[in-house]
């Protein structure tokens, strides 16, 4: 079969696998604090939005955030109970990614809602953060349980 420029593409199937080695550059810190079991966000000194994924600068104003510590309750502002997603925690589905809102937090932090099942979860439901003990240097560090 060929291509509408008349290429025959071949494909060949080879096993590949490396080691990869990044930096989480500017938001370290978050991935740090995850470590210490605390939730490190930003706030902007300049026009006062906070940030939880943090950034390093400001979404609205561009000015130099500055980290704090954010509470670790919340609730659940809306989510999605998952029966497919990729390979590497297919073995874990069904499950529940939610957006949390926090106190003070401008914001809603992305994560997994363990400790339930997927059918007792709830918009406005309390959470509370949980740390993994032993870190993997990840955004699964965190997840949040019913409060
Ligand atoms: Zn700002």
């Amino acid at each position: 079969m060929t291509d509408v420029y008349g290429v025959r593409p071949l494909q060949v199937g080879r096993h590949y696998e490396i080691d990869y080695i990044h930096s989480y550059g500017e938001v370290s810190d978050f991935f740090l604090g995850l470590k210490d079991r605390k939730l490190l966000a930003t706030r902007c000194p300049k026009c006062g939005a906070t940030w939880l994924p943090p950034r390093r600068d400001c979404g609205k104003c561009g000015a130099r955030n500055e980290w704090f510590e954010a509470p670790q309750e919340g609730k659940v502002h809306t989510f999605s109970v998952l029966h497919f997603c990729a390979e590497a925690f297919l073995h874990e589905v069904p499950f529940v990614l939610a957006y949390i809102e926090l106190p003070g937090i401008d914001t809603v932090f992305l994560t997994r809602i363990k400790g339930c099942k997927p059918d007792e979860v709830y918009i406005g439901m309390p959470v509370r953060a949980r740390f993994r003990r032993l870190v993997d240097w990840t955004p699964n560090d965190v997840w949040f349980e019913p409060k």
